[in-house]
């Protein structure tokens, strides 16, 4: 969501490193796009003030000389770190009341998607926002295949049927397996890829689907899994992470929206169609259907997705 922002400032400063702090996870994210320097572990957990700790990591980026920074974040703690940092220019929403934390504030944005809320701190280009865009080379692809023992021809459509959120945001299980079953009588693949958080449902789907799907939730690391991305002929994924990676890696996709919205965080990339049912309760934004039936997921028959997919 943020690379658009980081593309819009290279264009504008294309001398100057750009570093980011953000959380240790999203480190090998942030390796595959061009436009960072250098990446800073962000080392608080969501949701932790720990004053002393924002004013020690400020204190201790204060000597590095950065001339800007944009907190992308709506809340007063995120923006400390700059602030103890004595970075003259610290840029973003006005948020959370960040009166003398931020001294360039813009006001609550009007915009739609996330996306453009945030490359707009960089200033109105009067061009479209970019679509981000993750690298992933041919070498790395044929390492993370090699490691995990996957065949080095192979051009599996890729499953991604976690999403963290909950629930609500999940096409359900039977619904990836019978279109798994339905991909894997054509002769393609199906890998199955998620955190060790979608162990789990990964499991089931695999077990459902008769062997048709191979399940690998849980044993990538985020590199991984963006180079068997980058590899695949398409993905089918809910709205999640991996969806949004998918998208800046520009793979043919089918994204599958239920309690959230297409509006405010889409995939960004002409090649992803959206499946989206727009019924009466949606978007809910609820973690777990409040009227217990799952109608904007259930509803999208996995025949429906095989069509879209195009294969
Ligand atoms: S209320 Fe509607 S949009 Fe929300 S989860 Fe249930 S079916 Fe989906």
């Amino acid at each position: 969501m943020m690379q658009p922002l980081l593309m819009r400032l290279r264009e504008l400063h294309p001398q100057a490193e750009i570093h980011v702090l953000a959380p240790a996870w999203s480190a090998p994210l942030l390796a595959r796009m061009p436009e960072v320097t250098a990446t800073i572990e962000n080392p608080f957990a969501h949701g932790a003030f720990d004053w002393a700790g924002r004013k020690a990591l400020g204190c201790r980026l204060a000597g590095a000389d950065f001339r800007q920074a944009y907190v992308l974040p709506n809340s007063w703690k995120s923006a400390l770190v700059p602030f103890f940092a004595k970075i003259p220019e610290r840029i973003g929403y006005h948020g959370e009341a960040r009166y003398f934390l931020l001294n360039r504030r813009f006001p609550k944005s009007t915009l739609p998607r996330l996306v453009d809320r945030y490359a707009a701190l960089a200033g109105n280009s009067g061009t479209a926002t970019p679509e981000p865009r993750l690298t992933s080379a041919l070498q790395q692809q044929r390492a993370a295949r090699e490691t995990l023992g996957l065949p080095p021809d192979a051009a599996p459509v890729v499953f991604c049927p976690g999403a963290e959120y909950g629930p609500a945001k999940r096409w359900p299980i039977h619904h990836y397996a019978a279109l798994a079953r339905k991909v894997g009588a054509g002769g393609t693949a199906v890998w199955i890829i998620g955190s060790h958080k979608d162990a789990a449902v990964g499991k089931e789907i695999e077990r459902l689907s008769e062997g048709t799907a191979l399940n690998l939730c849980g044993r990538t690391n985020l590199e991984q899994a963006i180079d068997l991305i980058a590899g695949a002929r398409a993905v089918v994924s809910n709205d999640s992470g991996l969806m949004h990676v998918a998208a800046a890696l520009d793979r043919p996709m089918v994204a599958l929206y239920g309690s959230s919205s297409p509006a405010y965080t889409p995939p960004l990339s002409a090649h992803a169609k959206i499946l989206s049912l727009g019924l009466d309760c949606s978007p809910c934004f609820k973690r777990e259907c409040p009227l217990g039936h799952l109608r904007c997921l259930e509803d999208i028959a996995p025949e429906y997705v095989l069509a879209a997919l195009n294969l």
